[in-house]
């Protein structure tokens, strides 16, 4: 399978490169030349299967010939392996037609750990097939630094650097951070907000001089690839498990960076029938704006209690775009350029065609706070701020209740005890048994200025691998 980018001028790239690389040198997104097509028959006769053979049906044709068979089976064992429930992906009912997606069962709590505990199996892999060193460097306002460090921390062939805002993200999330303390994980607490870590990052990919020789820094944000095509899966295994392919089931994402979303459109798009895919978004409501209302303009960051979903502009939309454009990479390009300016507007033919799948509610933290209590008034459920978001984008906007509506459960609760309290529940969550006693555990972290000098040398004279 070869990968193109979005904006049409860069090289095209295997899917091991596309592994290694972030953004495509034209500025674009990395996305697959042709999209695996599964027929309704095929996907019926998955039903039954574990969620780690049903990973192999979905993933394996878009690494077609560069990964073997029994070599791709081991890897999804290995990412899954350390999820707390058997099913990986459970899922619980919460009304009539109404489901959660339990995607918090992997080790760091959130629904990241699917892409990631994978993504650090499969760049392990990559690496040492290569007999390759890389320096992987990423930002985080919480979890993806978590996620990203966990699926990390035994590879043999990465440092992981992670920057995140000094006594700027919560207890649990610095702490499932700085709390892993392999010699390959390095925590840098950046004097400054998660913007002057992101632009940090993004200054180091723009300019790599300050590694040794041989060495390359690898994203692992959600333009990573690897990243979005490890979450289609579970859109296949929540249908297969609620009547489908025979019978259209809807999804709910509570959506900051569009990476989870835009692999439940992927899977439509392979052919599992999907009636409605719900943008839902926190007061940061650019998605929502946009397929409401053509209005795609760049507002100031709210900082909300859904703080994962807190982000301006969504990177991986533009992924979408390129379909909805026809794959026309000179179109995106321009579409990108006009919004330099702050705002861009999309075609009547691409919003018609996006409004045919997605429909979109933003829901603001008081709101959101009132469904924490309804739900768990009524079904003693307890879901955490982003969930909670999700579901009521569902009650707003399902056109049919005739069909099951699953709403994925990002995080849970435990991770965001401020919100829970605030939602008037007395006691906080539990963590759970193999993170109880994650505030009594050793913690290491570096705090720096916000400085690139001074944050590239701690990062060369720290290289453990
Ligand atoms: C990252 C995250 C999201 C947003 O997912 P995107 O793929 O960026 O849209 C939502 N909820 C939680 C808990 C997250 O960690």
């Amino acid at each position: 399978m070869k990968y193109i980018s979005t904006r049409g001028q860069a090289p095209s790239l295997s899917f091991e490169e596309v592994v290694l690389t972030g953004l495509a040198s034209d500025g674009g997104l990395y996305v697959p030349e042709t999209l695996p097509q599964f027929s309704h028959e095929e996907i019926a006769s998955w039903a039954g299967l574990s969620y780690q053979e049903l990973a192999f049906k979905v993933m394996s044709p878009f690494v077609a010939g560069e990964i073997p068979d029994a070599d791709l089976r081991r890897l999804i064992d290995d990412a899954y392996a350390g999820f707390r429930h058997e099913a990986i992906a459970p899922l619980v009912q919460t009304g009539h037609n109404e489901w959660i997606l339990e995607l918090f069962q992997g080790p760091t709590l959130a629904f990241k750990d699917f892409a990631l505990q994978f993504l650090g199996h499969l760049l392990d892999y990559i690496l040492k097939k290569r007999d390759q060193k890389v320096v992987v460097m990423g930002a985080t306002s919480g979890d993806t630094g978590s996620a990203a460090i966990e699926g990390c921390r035994r590879c043999e062939n990465i440092d992981i650097f992670i920057l995140h805002p000094h006594n700027r993200v919560s207890n649990v999330q610095r702490r499932q951070m700085t709390t892993v303390l392999e010699g390959n994980v390095h925590n840098i607490a950046l004097d400054g907000n998660f913007d002057d870590c992101q632009n940090m990052v993004k200054a180091s990919f723009a300019d790599q001089s300050f590694l040794p020789q041989g060495r390359q820094l690898v994203a692992v944000n959600s333009i990573n690839w690897a990243r979005i095509m490890a979450q289609i899966v579970y859109y296949f295994y929540a249908s297969l498990a609620l009547g489908g392919p025979a019978r259209p089931v809807s999804f709910s994402v509570p959506t900051g960076n569009f990476g989870d979303i835009f692999a439940g459109y992927l899977a439509s798009r392979m052919g599992l029938p999907i009636d409605q895919l719900v943008i839902a978004t926190n007061s940061n409501d650019i998605l929502h704006r946009a397929i409401s209302s053509n209005d795609h303009s760049k507002h100031e960051l709210q900082h909300t209690l859904s703080p994962s979903m807190d982000i301006m502009v969504s990177s991986n939309f533009e992924r979408m775009l390129f379909d909805l454009y026809d794959r026309d990479g000179a179109a995106i390009a321009a579409l990108m350029e006009e919004f330099k300016s702050g705002a861009m507007h999309l075609s009547e033919g691409a919003l018609t065609r996006a409004r045919e799948l997605f429909a979109s509610h933003k829901v603001d933290d008081a709101r959101m706070l009132e469904v924490i209590r309804d739900v768990f008034e009524k079904t003693e459920y307890l879901l955490d701020p982003h969930t909670a978001i999700g579901v009521e984008a569902a009650r707003a906007t399902r056109r049919n209740r005739d069909l099951p509506m699953v709403c994925l459960a990002t995080a849970h609760p435990a991770k965001f005890p401020e919100a829970v309290r605030q939602a008037g529940q007395e006691t906080d969550p539990q963590l759970p048994h193999h993170m109880a006693d994650l505030f009594q555990r050793e913690e290491r972290y570096e705090v720096l200025p916000n400085d690139t000098e001074t944050v590239h040398k701690f990062m060369r004279e720290h290289l453990a691998c």
